[in-house]
């Protein structure tokens, strides 16, 4: 641990399921911003998504735990699992900052793409005062025009780290599957095996 205020870094989603791009932006961001841990966090109800589209909470959950299980920096947090109600990262934030105290700093990492949809989270500008706003690159979506896409100002309070981006996403795992093809090295061999063993992600969902 490094002395001086306890640093936490976060990432939340719906991570269905967690993949090398969602670790290696945690490395990354622990590395730039000097994390002591960085907490996965997978989300219970998805505010913007369906009930049927996402996979049942427990399953994400135990993929977050083996692909991380490696790394004693990272953690997996049920806090928005075991919460009722829609998954708002504020009240994870708020529920953090209960739990770790004022002097702890809480680092939200974002990919650009979750970046750019800011202005439509609930409660935007309680997350950029809650929390330090770390964005990663993702393919496909830009970060060098914030000022420009975000409301007033927001883009001030988002610093941008500097790493190569990844392809790689849960959608395209997810259709991988489906469509009988490898995923190996696109997330962790425990997950991999999780979800072979478990038969996810074989039948259609919408996406
Ligand atoms: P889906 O395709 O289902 O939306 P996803 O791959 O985008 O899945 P999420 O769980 O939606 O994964 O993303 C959680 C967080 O991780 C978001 O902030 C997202 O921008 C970020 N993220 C996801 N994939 C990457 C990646 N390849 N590189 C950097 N950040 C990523
Ligand atoms: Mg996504």
């Amino acid at each position: 641990m490094s002395p001086g205020p306890l640093r936490i870094g976060i990432l939340g989603g719906t991570l269905d399921p967690v993949h090398h791009g969602h670790l290696f932006a945690a490395a990354e961001a622990q590395a730039a911003c000097r994390l002591d841990r960085v907490l996965f966090i997978p989300c219970g109800h998805a505010p913007h998504k369906a009930e049927d589209e996402v996979t049942p909470a427990e399953h994400r959950y135990l993929m977050c735990v083996l692909a991380t299980a490696s790394n004693s920096g990272f953690r997996v947090s049920r806090l928005e699992i075991d919460r009722p109600g829609p998954s708002y990262t504020i009240d994870t934030l708020r529920e953090l900052r209960a739990i770790h105290g004022q002097t702890t700093e809480l680092v939200f990492i974002m990919g650009a793409d979750a970046v750019r949809e800011i202005d439509s989270w609930h409660m935007p500008d309680a997350v950029l005062a809650e929390a330090r706003c770390v964005a990663v690159p993702r393919p496909g979506s830009e970060l060098a025009d914030l000022p420009s896409v975000l409301d007033r100002g927001r883009a001030d309070r988002i610093e941008i780290l500097d790493l190569p981006a990844l392809d790689i996403s849960a959608t395209e795992i997810r259709r991988r599957v489906r469509a009988g093809r490898p995923i190996r090295y696109l997330t962790p061999d425990p997950v991999v095996d999780y979800i072979a063993r478990e038969g996810l992600y074989v039948q259609a969902r919408e996406n």
